[in-house]
């Protein structure tokens, strides 16, 4: 029977961390660290991603304001606001909700944002210091699951890791970090012929894909424990990993429910890189 990691119960207590530590600062600065995230139109899934990070920053202290453009807003005009939140000394974190609409260069406004602003690490300055491993910030999600890992006692070295999913923002870091943290590292995708041979033989098994079930008890090793970072709906519209969460309890040591395991990591660790950020820029 699994150990279940609870995602909800860390990132409380990591956000009580975070809140004493922005207490800190405000008294040695006489300012809260402050992040500013822009979105772009109307998508109702950012709508509520951007309100839960206003509401996480409220929570422990960091200042944070949502710059809110028209879905018909020109690429220029998003660069200038860009450029002009790179050189407000009091913004110490700056974000921009993707998916942006169709038109705007999504890579281009990203690279825009000043380095050490980047507080989701989603730029290529930043991308290429997590490779090196010479990094201030690290991409939300996987440094989530990487906290999870390591306040559950669980440690990649050695292991055998195998992560599923290879996009830039989970994927391919979590390989990054997984590797840095001394686990070999196999990153599976929708190419990847027999995936179950690989599945089997992890020791720690993060499945990214976004495929509701997909993760069955026949395709993990017994023991194994299980990250699961999908997020997906149900047709009776349930919030649901990637990973048969039922069928895989029994056969892992320890596993992330969903809601409640990785989920609600990615927000914290965006909190933890606007206060980072603040310190440095300090
Ligand atoms: P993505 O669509 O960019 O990438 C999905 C990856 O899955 C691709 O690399 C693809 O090769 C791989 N894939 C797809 N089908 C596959 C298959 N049949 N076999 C093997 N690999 C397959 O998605 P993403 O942005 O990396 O997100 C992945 C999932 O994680 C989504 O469900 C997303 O909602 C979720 N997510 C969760 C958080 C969180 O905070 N918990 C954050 C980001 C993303």
């Amino acid at each position: 029977m699994a150990k279940i990691i609870d995602g909800k119960a860390i990132s409380a207590q990591i956000r009580a961390e975070i809140k004493e530590q922005v207490g800190t600062f405000c008294a040695e600065h006489g300012r809260a660290p402050f992040l500013s995230v822009v979105i772009v139109g109307d998508d109702p899934a950012s709508q509520v991603y951007v309100r839960n990070k206003e509401r996480a920053c409220n929570e422990v202290g960091i200042g944070s304001d949502v710059l809110r453009l028209p879905s018909d807003t020109d690429e220029e005009t998003l660069l200038s606001l860009i450029d002009r939140l790179n050189r407000d000394p009091g913004v110490n974190g700056i974000l921009v909700q993707l998916p942006l609409p169709s038109g705007i260069d999504e890579k281009k406004v990203i690279c825009a944002i000043d380095p050490s602003k980047d507080v989701d690490a989603f730029g290529y300055e930043n991308v290429g210091r997590i490779l090196t491993g010479d990094y201030d910030f690290l991409p939300c999600t996987p440094a989530g699951v990487m906290e999870l890992l390591k306040r559950s006692g669980i440690s990649a070295a050695g292991k055998d890791c195998v992560v599923i999913g290879r996009s830039n923002i989970v994927g391919k870091p979590m390989a990054a970090l997984l590797m840095h943290e001394n686990g070999t590292v196999t990153v599976c995708h929708s190419k990847t012929a027999d995936l179950p041979a690989h599945t089997r033989r992890a020791d720690i098994l993060v499945s990214a894909i976004g495929k509701a079930g997909f993760v069955t008890a026949d395709m993990i090793k017994e023991g194994a424990v299980i990250i699961d970072v999908g997020i997906n709906r149900t047709p009776e519209g349930k919030l649901t990993g990637d990973v048969d969460y039922e069928g895989c309890f029994e056969k892992a040591s320890a596993i992330t429910p969903v809601p409640g395991g990785v989920g609600p990591m990615t927000i914290t660790m965006l909190l933890k890189n606007t206060l980072k950020a603040a310190e440095k820029q300090i």
